[in-house]
């Protein structure tokens, strides 16, 4: 199998091949024709098997066919992860995908920085965001992004987000988002905490496994 049959758009297959990726992984082809078809999606999937390409490529498609947003206007996307350092390889791997579409804006925020720099990024308005739930909800109390035109929510790691702690925050934030938003879950393990909260936040999601 290739790329050819997942009914991205060509500008996107061309910057897959252009990475060099010549076939999709397992978790890539089980999860990314359900993204694609709009369902809510639980992706039970570790480090190294693909997990993160084959939610960022239908996220960036998704934006496209949104855009372009209004300047000042908050994510149509949403990417939470626990930790600043995946933050910045999320966004990374956003911006390498996203590189044909013109001034594409991905903006990110993390915690133990100063709000401020963040804060003039995420003023100006982004199509994706990338962020730590706890900055994240900093930024909305004050007013630099808010979530109105967010339709699609990923928490990736949503395993370690909890154990670190981050549940309010992130139930807080999916409670803040549009009620049709599609929401996917990407999870190394799937206990009990994390089925409790996808019970919850997820509508009528599939369980997707490696
Ligand atoms: P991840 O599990 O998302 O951390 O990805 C693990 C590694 O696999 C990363 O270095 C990706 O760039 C790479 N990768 C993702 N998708 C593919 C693919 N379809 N073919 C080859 N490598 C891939």
């Amino acid at each position: 199998s290739s790329f050819g049959h997942m009914g991205f758009p060509d500008r996107l297959l061309e910057r897959i091949r252009k990475v060099g990726f010549l076939d999709p992984t397992p978790i890539q082809s089980t999860a990314i024709p359900q993204i694609l078809a709009g369902r809510d999606v639980i992706g039970i999937a570790q480090t190294g098997s693909g997990k993160t390409a084959g939610f960022v490529w239908p996220i960036i498609y998704h934006v496209t066919k949104q855009r372009p947003l209004k300047y000042g206007d908050g994510p149509m996307a949403l990417i939470m992860a626990p930790t600043r350092e995946l933050c910045q390889q999320l966004y990374a791997e956003v911006r390498k995908f996203a590189k044909n579409y013109d001034s594409f804006r991905v903006g990110i925020c993390f915690g133990g920085v100063n709000m401020y720099e963040q804060g003039k990024e995420l003023k100006m308005g982004v199509e994706i965001l990338v962020a730590t739930p706890g900055r994240l909800i900093d930024h909305v109390k004050k007013g630099n992004t808010e979530l109105s035109k967010c339709t699609i929510i990923c928490l990736d790691e949503a395993d370690r987000m909890l154990e670190l702690g981050f549940e309010p925050q992130v139930r807080s934030i999916c409670n803040h988002v549009r009620p049709d938003k599609q929401c996917l879950f990407f999870s190394a393990t799937f206990k009990k905490v994390i089925e409790r909260l996808a019970t919850e936040v997820l509508n009528d999601p599939v369980k997707l496994t490696q």
